[in-house]
This record gives C-alpha cells, sequence and structure tokens, in this order.
C-alpha cells in the first residue's frame, strides 16, 4: 500500500508553488479553462502535484465542457478519496488525494458517460507523465 504522505504547513508552503499550495492546501479553484490540462490530448498518467500519486489516465479523460479537466473514472480505486463539501451552501463531493489529501477537484454523478461520473479536476493539482 501506499504510505502517507504528510507535511505540516510550512513544509507544504516550501515544496509547492503559490498556486499549488491555494488549490491542494487550501481548497481552491482554478478560474475555469484556464488550466495546462484542459485541452492536453497526449497519452499517459496524471499524478498529484503534490505527492506524485498516480490519480488518473488519459484513456478515461473527455471534454465535458465544464471548463476543468474531467475524467470519467480514477485509476485506481484507493487513489483519491471522496469527501462530503457543503462549501458555498452547495452539496458537492469532493475528490482528494487519498496520499496527502490534497485537494483535486470535485466530482458529479449526472454526466451522459457509461460510468456517470464526471471529475472535474484542477490543472494545477495534477502533472503529468507522457507515456510514448
Ligand atoms: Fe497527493
Amino acid at each position: 500500500m501506499n504510505k502517507k504522505v504528510s507535511y505540516s504547513e510550512k513544509e507544504w508552503k516550501e515544496i509547492l508553488t503559490d498556486s499549488e499550495y491555494k488549490i491542494l492546501r487550501r481548497k481552491g479553484t482554478e478560474p475555469p479553462f484556464s488550466g495546462k490540462f484542459l485541452y492536453n490530448k497526449k497519452r499517459g498518467i496524471y499524478i498529484c502535484a503534490g505527492c506524485k500519486n498516480p490519480l488518473f489516465s488519459s484513456e478515461t479523460k473527455f471534454d465535458s465542457g465544464c471548463g476543468w479537466p474531467s475524467f470519467r473514472e480514477v485509476i485506481s480505486k484507493g487513489s483519491v478519496k471522496l469527501k462530503k463539501d457543503k462549501s458555498f451552501g452547495i452539496n458537492r463531493v469532493e475528490v482528494v488525494c487519498s496520499k496527502c489529501g490534497g485537494h483535486l477537484g470535485h466530482v458529479f454523478d449526472d454526466d451522459p458517460n457509461p460510468t456517470g461520473k464526471r471529475f472535474c479536476i484542477n490543472s494545477i493539482s495534477l502533472d503529468f507523465k507522457e507515456r510514448k
């Protein structure tokens, strides 16, 4: 099993860029249609920008039109944790990295794709490993 990653807030501030820190550790959201991976069509694996945990495969990435990189499924069951999120008076399900607890985005059940799932993930929470 993956070893958990835990750093103090001070350490995270040193490890992450300012924008990564705001999103991963402070549950921020990048502006829609701004993310570097939104239109990435290369084959490969998306990993956590905080701890490098593998999260999503390009094979399940699709264009949902929501403005954030969208995926139908996670790469393996244990790679993320889902949490109830009632912030802003809206019931949503937050997606966090199972290894470092970093905020990734939200998942919705409303998509017409076969899994019904739409994981909307901040590009800033992700790094990409291309597979040739
Ligand atoms: Fe992580």
